[in-house]
């Protein structure tokens, strides 16, 4: 080979793969045959066969993106046989590579069809790769489309600091995360026995909180000397996705360990300042997220969507019953409840928030019984509908609950609901204003603390 096109095919060779069996060789010589400078047929060829990808670091990865690029360590790397599918292309690829890749910013479980060249440890550079989500976790898909390279000077972290998981804040912890490390306290703590593999475990479940926010968790092995109001390093646990929403799994490999004295001192949060409610987040922040627990926010209600208001269930699932019909059990005698989906807006985005019966009756001031008094006292069929939209549409406010994306943008299910306190400071000032009082502000505060006070929750 001619000494001063080698280093060029070895760079295209590590964009866009085997040359040979895409054809970019033959074209690569055929431009060479026309006299193009190998410096310039190799820039054209990048331009042609490579074009500019999005470059994601771990971090960056979520479900359904197609065309990026990403460079990361091996971490974990296996093979296994396809059985070939009747009728199916003879070419069709018989083996499944499986493992784990991992830069600076996390880590990220991996297929490829395409055989891959490389050993724990390399550094590869994989190009149209794209995302798919697999028992709600992000992973990395490489196809029959993407190219596959091993980068010698990656610029990564060696293997034996990227293996280590990432210790992140609890509001980092996402669906790309194969597994992390945290120091959180212990907020809610409680043990239950269940069935696994047909033996009686004892497993744990709670709630661990930083200052950033909370995620549950659930630990399948004893944690001696951890309760409620503990502070604890955690090492190597897996992130379970469930519901849209990230949680920490204490499994027998992970480490554990209380986080006490001059250390505990350092950290930006104590039990007492984590036990606090959520404060409000902007939902233009909760877009942002996949999925969050246990939050806040504070809008006003700028539509009440059809559909709420007094519905009928199925005795047996609970779906609601359409016209006397549940969808799997068919002609029931459905149970009356109330709900209301009502779209909240804060200034910088706007979510779905759902309310059960029990919250329903609250911001709505009616007992399911009273609605059912105006269902059958009028002759619209929507009179519990228009009603809510009058009494709703407008108002300012606060939920707390968990928080999902989804195609339709954010659906929150609220486990409580109130009327904000700094709204009604807000109001009592313009009202004071509006009767042309000069009261100071200090009684103001003073009006709308004692107010506040009774919650919907
Ligand atoms: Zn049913």
């Amino acid at each position: 080979m001619d000494e001063k096109i080698a280093p060029h095919l070895e760079e295209l060779t590590r964009a866009l793969g085997d040359l040979e069996k895409s054809g970019i060789r033959a074209e690569f010589e055929k431009l060479l045959a026309f006299r193009v400078p190998p410096e310039v047929a190799k820039e054209s060829i990048l331009r042609k066969f490579g074009g500019k990808q999005r470059v994601l670091k771990v971090k960056d990865l979520s479900a359904n993106l197609k065309g990026f690029e990403i460079t990361g360590r091996v971490l974990d790397i296996g093979e296994k046989a396809i059985r070939p599918q009747e009728g199916a292309p003879q070419d069709r690829p018989s083996r499944l590579y499986t493992g784990v890749l991992a830069d600076e910013t996390g880590s990220v479980m991996f297929s490829s069809w395409k055989v891959l060249h490389c050993s724990v440890g390399d550094a590869i550079n994989v190009r149209n790769a794209y995302t798919r989500l697999w028992q709600n976790r992000v992973k990395l898909s490489i196809g029959e489309q993407s190219t596959v390279s091993k980068v010698p000077d990656s610029g990564l972290p060696p293997i034996s600091e990227i293996s280590k998981s990432p210790t992140k804040k609890l509001l980092e912890v996402g669906a790309a995360d194969f597994s992390v490390g945290t120091i959180a306290c212990v907020l809610q703590l409680s043990h239950r026995e269940v069935m696994v593999r047909g033996k009686q475990s004892r497993v744990i479940s709670g709630v661990l909180a930083d200052e950033t926010g909370r995620l549950p968790f659930t630990a399948w092995t004893e944690l001696p000397g951890v309760d409620i109001g503990s502070i604890v390093r955690i090492e190597e646990a897996q992130v379970r996705m469930f519901r849209g929403m990230p949680s920490v799994n204490i499994l027998s490999g992970t480490k554990v360990s209380p986080v006490g004295g001059e250390e505990a001192k350092k950290l930006a949060f104590t039990f007492d300042s984590v036990r606090k409610d959520p404060s409000p987040l902007k939902i233009e922040d909760i877009a942002a997220r996949d999925g969050m627990f246990d939050i806040a926010a504070a809008g006003n209600v700028v539509s009440v969507r059809p559909g709420s208001g007094i519905i009928s269930r199925c005795p047996e699932c609970g779906r609601a019953v359409q016209k006397g019909s549940c969808r799997v059990h068919g002609k029931v005698e459905g149970i009356r409840d109330m709900r209301i989906k009502a779209v909240l807006d804060d200034g910088t985005g706007t979510m779905s928030v759902m309310f059960s019966r029990e919250l329903a009756e609250i911001i709505y001031g009616k007992t399911l019984e009273e609605a059912e008094e105006l269902m059958f006292s009028d002759i619209s069929k929507d009179a519990v509908y228009e009603d809510l939209r009058r009494i709703l549409t407008g108002r300012y406010l606060a939920v707390r609950g968990n928080s999902s994306l989804n195609e339709y943008g954010i659906s929150f299910v609220a486990e409580s609901a109130w009327v904000p306190e700094d709204d009604l400071a807000v109001r009592v000032v313009e009202l004071l204003h509006r009767l042309g009082s000069d009261e100071t502000d200090g009684q103001v505060r003073e009006i709308a603390g004692s107010e506040g006070g009774e919650g919907f929750a």
